[in-house]
C-alpha cells in the first residue's frame, strides 16, 4: 500500500508564519471594552496596570497582519511548530463515512496543548519591556504549564493561581509547573484579598476561572509595575497569537488540495478555535470560500449555545473591563467537569461577534459522550485527546455520521487542541463506568 499524499502534511521550521492574522480587520461592527464605572471605551493607559504596552497595542489593533518577531518564531521551534495536519483514515473507516476527516496536531507541543503559542509571544514582549514576573490563572493546568515554561525561556519568574478543583484532581500539573520553577497556589488562595474573601464565604468551593483571574489581576495591579498579568484566552491579542495554527493549516490545506466544508474546534474562552479558524474565516468574510465553523462547548458551560450576548465582566470580582460577549453571567460557576479548560462563563469577544453575525455555529455536548468519542479516537488513531479536545472529536464524528446518512463526501478539519496524558483521571472514570454526565 502506498501512503497517500494527504496522510500527513508537514511544513519545515522555515515555514513558520512570519505574521499573525487579525480578524478585527475583516469583522465589522466590533464594540470596544468599557470602563465599568464611566461606561466609556477603555483607554490604552487604563490597561497598563496589568499589561505591557506592546500587548495593549495588539489588543486594540485593526491591522490585518502583525509581524511575528524572529525570536518568537525561533521559540515556536521549541514548541514543535509547525505542527502536522493529519488525516484520520482509521476513524473514517471505523465510522464507514464518505467524509474526509483531518486534524491539526496541537498535541505535538511539549506542553501538550496550543497554549504555548500565545504564552511565548506574551513572555517575549513582557521580557523586552523590562517586566520581572508574570502571573496568571489556570483551569485544567495547560495554560499555567505553558506560562511556566516560556517565562523561564525569557528569564522571567512566574506565579500561577490554579482553580482548586483542578489543583486537587491533577497534582502532576502542579509538579510540572514547579519543575519549570513556577510558584503555584490553589485558588481561591490566602495570597490575595479577593481569595481570602471567597474562602471565608464559600470554604468548600471548587473555585472557578473567574475567581482565579481576579486573584492574578490583584497580584499584578498591586505590584507597582514589576508583575504583569498574562491571559491564556478570551482577549484579542491571544486570538491573534494563536492564528499561527490556522495560517499553518491553510498552507497545509493548499499543499494537500484540501477544501474544508467544516472547521471544528472546542471552545472555552475561544483561543484554539479562533487561532485555527480565523485566517480561513477572514476569507469567508471576504467572499472567498463557504466553509462553516463549528464551535464545540461543554453542556456544563454553554456560553454561546445558552448564554446572552451582552456586556459583562471577564472575572467574578468585577475587576476587568466590561466586554461585549456571549456570557452565562460572571458569577456563574460551572460543574467540575474534567475538561477544566472549557469551564468559563464567557467567550472571546471576537468569537462572540463572529457568532452573533452568523459566521460561527455553536453546539454543546455532555461529558460522557465526549469521553466516548475520545476513547474511540484513541482506539482508531492512537492519540489520547485532552478532555477539552474530545469535544471537537465528538462534533467532527457527528458531522461525519451525518455525511454517512446523506451520502455526501464532505471535508471536515478539526483542531486537536491537546493531548490527555496528564488528564487520565477522567479516562479512568470513563473506562470504569463511573463518569458523571455533568450537564447543567
Ligand atoms: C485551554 C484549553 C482549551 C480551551 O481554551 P480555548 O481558549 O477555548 O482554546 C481547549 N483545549 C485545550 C487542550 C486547552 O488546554
Amino acid at each position: 500500500m502506498t501512503i497517500p499524499k494527504d496522510a500527513r502534511i508537514c511544513l519545515s521550521a522555515e515555514e513558520i508564519p512570519k505574521k499573525w492574522y487579525n480578524l478585527a480587520a475583516d469583522l465589522k461592527g466590533i464594540k470596544p471594552m468599557l470602563n465599568p464605572v464611566t461606561r466609556e471605551p477603555v483607554k490604552e493607559k487604563e490597561l497598563e496596570a496589568i499589561f505591557c504596552k506592546e500587548i495593549i497595542k495588539q489588543e486594540m489593533s485593526k491591522e490585518r497582519y502583525i509581524g511575528i518577531p524572529d525570536e518568537v518564531r525561533e521559540g515556536y521551534v521549541a514548541l514543535n511548530r509547525p505542527s502536522y495536519l493529519q488525516r484520520a483514515y482509521r476513524l473514517e473507516k471505523y465510522l464507514r463515512t464518505p467524509a474526509k476527516i483531518y486534524f491539526k496536531r496541537e498535541d505535538m507541543s511539549p506542553l501538550g496543548s496550543h497554549k504555548g503559542n500565545t504564552a511565548l509571544a506574551q513572555a517575549y514582549f513582557n521580557a523586552k519591556s523590562g517586566i520581572t514576573t508574570l502571573t496568571t490563572e489556570t483551569g485544567a493546568g495547560q495554560w499555567g504549564t505553558a506560562l511556566a515554561m516560556v517565562s523561564n525561556l525569557y528569564g522571567l519568574d512566574s506565579t500561577v493561581f490554579m482553580v482548586r478543583g483542578s489543583y486537587e484532581q491533577k497534582p502532576f500539573r502542579k509538579t510540572l509547573m514547579n519543575t519549570y520553577g513556577c510558584k503555584v497556589y490553589s485558588s481561591p488562595s490566602m495570597q490575595t484579598e479577593y481569595g481570602r474573601k471567597v474562602l471565608k464565604e464559600h470554604p468548600e468551593t471548587s473555585g472557578s476561572l473567574g475567581i482565579a483571574i481576579s486573584e492574578a489581576c490583584e497580584l499584578a495591579a498591586q505590584s507597582g509595575g514589576t508583575v504583569k498579568y498574562a491571559l491564556g484566552s478570551v482577549m484579542n491579542h491571544v486570538m491573534l497569537h494563536q492564528t499561527v495554527i490556522g495560517l499553518e493549516t491553510m498552507e497545509q490545506m493548499k499543499i494537500g488540495e484540501i477544501e474544508p466544508d467544516y472547521m471544528v474546534a472546542c471552545v472555552g474562552g475561544g483561543s484554539n478555535f479562533a487561532g485555527f479558524t480565523f485566517p480561513m474565516m477572514g476569507e469567508t468574510m471576504r467572499g472567498k470560500n463557504e466553509c462553516q465553523y463549528i464551535a464545540v462547548e461543554p453542556e456544563a458551560a454553554p456560553s454561546m449555545s445558552k448564554g446572552e450576548f451582552k456586556y459583562d465582566f471577564g472575572d467574578s470580582a468585577g475587576m476587568t473591563p466590561l466586554i461585549l460577549m456571549y456570557t452565562l453571567g460572571s458569577e456563574f460557576i460551572p460543574n467540575a467537569i474534567h475538561a477544566g479548560g472549557l469551564r468559563y462563563h464567557g467567550m472571546s469577544p471576537l468569537v462572540s461577534e463572529a457568532c452573533h453575525q452568523g459566521f460561527v455555529k455553536p453546539v454543546a455536548y455532555d461529558q460522557t459522550s465526549t469521553f466516548e468519542a475520545g476513547v474511540l479516537f484513541a482506539r482508531t488513531e492512537g492519540m489520547v485527546p485532552a478532555p477539552e479536545s474530545c469535544h471537537a472529536v465528538k462534533a467532527a464524528m457527528d458531522l461525519a455520521l451525518e455525511c454517512k446518512e446523506s451520502k455526501e463526501e464532505k471535508t471536515i478539519v478539526f483542531c486537536l487542541s491537546g493531548h490527555g496524558y496528564l488528564d487520565l483521571g477522567g479516562y479512568e472514570k470513563f473506562v470504569n463506568g463511573t463518569l458523571e454526565s455533568s450537564a447543567l
